[in-house]
């Protein structure tokens, strides 16, 4: 089996060589390369039990230079000081792209959080606030949901931060119920942002969808949404994963009762979704490696990172891939696939419904004044066609990948604000005292 790619290092040299023709200065790349700050914790818990274990948690806030930070908490076995930081420098170019006046972060707690009783992981998430505590806030950084986080954590957090600056704060965090300041909207918002990147997708390849079949690994929140509206669109989800394997329907799946018996299984009275898809309705199992070697049209990964890699690139069938989950191609698969002429609409686009509705929810926060889902919708259609119109173009234009014009698209834009404070050009020789 191929080696796996340190995933942060992996995301710098992405950065690295697409910067060195992205017409913006060292002095931009280099400051991509380097975190702002990053913050390790250990969390004590108070387990049922009466014992007490620990859990290490993380933040990273990446780069701030267009606004306070901004990217979501992962609670996972395998977080890492690295997925954390790679999370949050792609999370400063999902920003800058997107065009939100937003810097980048990223957040996680080392745990398999399906071990824990909901009490526990309740105070769990109170105390990685605690923690973190002095390094988020509305206008410093703000957290919002990840894999393995939802809206009632968001709202614990949120809770428990007002409880220590002792004040209302519903804009320190996103993805929050919507009684508690949430935004109507964000719960669907990375999956219809993913939808609208198909929809512009088949409308310059002249797709038909009905005659289009779709595989995607990941059956979470962001997966739902996106399956839900590509099957009314007409598409057919032949296939689809959870953490513990796929199911293939060659007739395709009715993604709504798919949804429903997983929601519906006996531990979604608690806080997670532990059925697994393989328990449900006619099908043939398949495993997720499986999955990715399908002979479909549309592939999505929407799980975790670095699952297609050099190993499998050769393998993989589909000619188009949307990235819903962040980073699932490694750069050494990325151009295995593009030598095969594979399409990839890359991640810090097509995931980037999630951290706009975010923004939406922000602002209404910060102003006390909530919009109501229509108005939600189209300014989220409005962002994701903006932005896919300027990537389509910038790669046509300047003979690029989607995902080279996408990153160059975000530096340019941060090279301007780091223009506005002043580089080499103004602290060169004229800068100097005479
Ligand atoms: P989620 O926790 O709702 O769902 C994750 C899904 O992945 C679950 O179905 C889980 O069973 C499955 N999974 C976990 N490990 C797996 C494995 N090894 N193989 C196959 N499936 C596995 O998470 P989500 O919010 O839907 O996020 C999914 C991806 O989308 C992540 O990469 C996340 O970073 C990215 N993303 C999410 C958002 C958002 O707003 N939710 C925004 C941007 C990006």
């Amino acid at each position: 089996m191929a080696e796996v790619a340190n995933v942060y290092q992996d995301a710098l040299q992405r950065v690295r060589a697409i910067g060195e023709d992205a017409g913006v200065s060292d002095e931009v790349v280099e400051q991509l390369l380097h975190p702002k700050a990053t913050f390790c914790a250990s969390l004590p818990l108070r387990m049922d039990d009466g014992s007490m274990r620990y859990f290490k948690g993380y933040r990273c806030r990446y780069n701030d230079v267009l606004g306070p930070t901004k990217g979501g908490i992962r609670y996972h076995p395998q977080v890492t000081l690295d997925e954390v930081q790679a999370l949050g420098l792609w999370m400063t170019i999902k920003c800058a792209l997107a065009g939100l006046p937003y810097g980048g972060a990223k957040g996680g707690i080392e745990v398999q959080p399906k071990e824990l009783s909901p009490m526990e992981l309740e105070r769990l998430s109170r105390a990685y606030v605690r923690a973190m505590a002095d390094v988020i806030g509305p206008q410093i950084d703000i957290p919002a949901p990840d894999v393995y986080t939802n809206a009632r954590i968001m709202g614990w957090m949120m809770d428990e931060f007002e409880a220590i600056k002792r004040q209302r704060a519903p804009a320190v965090i996103t993805g929050k119920p919507v009684r508690l300041g949430g935004s109507v909207g964000r719960d669907e918002a990375t999956g219809r942002g993913a939808y609208l990147c198909v929809r512009e997708l088949a409308r310059r390849l002249d797709w038909e969808p009905a005659s289009k079949r779709v595989a995607i690994q990941g059956f979470g929140n962001a997966a739902y949404h996106l399956a839900r509206l590509l099957e009314q669109e007409g598409y057919k989800i032949v296939a689809v994963s959870d953490s513990k394997g796929g199911i293939y329907s060659e007739q395709g799946f009715d993604i709504e009762s798919l949804w429903h018996e997983k929601q519906t299984s006996r531990s979604m009275r608690a806080v997670y979704c532990e059925q697994s898809v393989c328990q449900l309705i006619e099908h043939q199992e398949i495993s997720n490696a499986e999955l990715l070697e399908l002979d479909v049209d549309l592939l999505v990964p929407a799980a975790l990172e670095n699952v297609i890699t050099v190993g499998n690139a050769n393998a993989v069938k589909a000619g188009h891939i949307v990235e819903v989950a962040n980073g699932p191609i490694d750069s050494t698969a990325e151009k295995v696939l593009e030598q095969r002429g594979v399409t990839v609409v890359p991640d810090v686009l097509a995931n980037a419904g999630g951290v706009t509705v975010s923004y939406f929810e922000w602002v209404q926060g910060m102003s006390g004044y909530p919009w109501d889902l229509e108005t939600v919708r189209t300014r989220l259609a409005e962002y994701m066609t903006r932005s896919f119109d300027k990537v389509w173009d910038t790669a046509a234009d300047e003979g690029r990948t989607l995902r080279s014009a996408a990153y160059v698209v975000a530096m340019r834009r941060i090279a301007e604000a780091v223009t506005a404070h002043g580089d080499r050009e103004y602290f060169g020789d004229q800068g100097r005292k005479g």
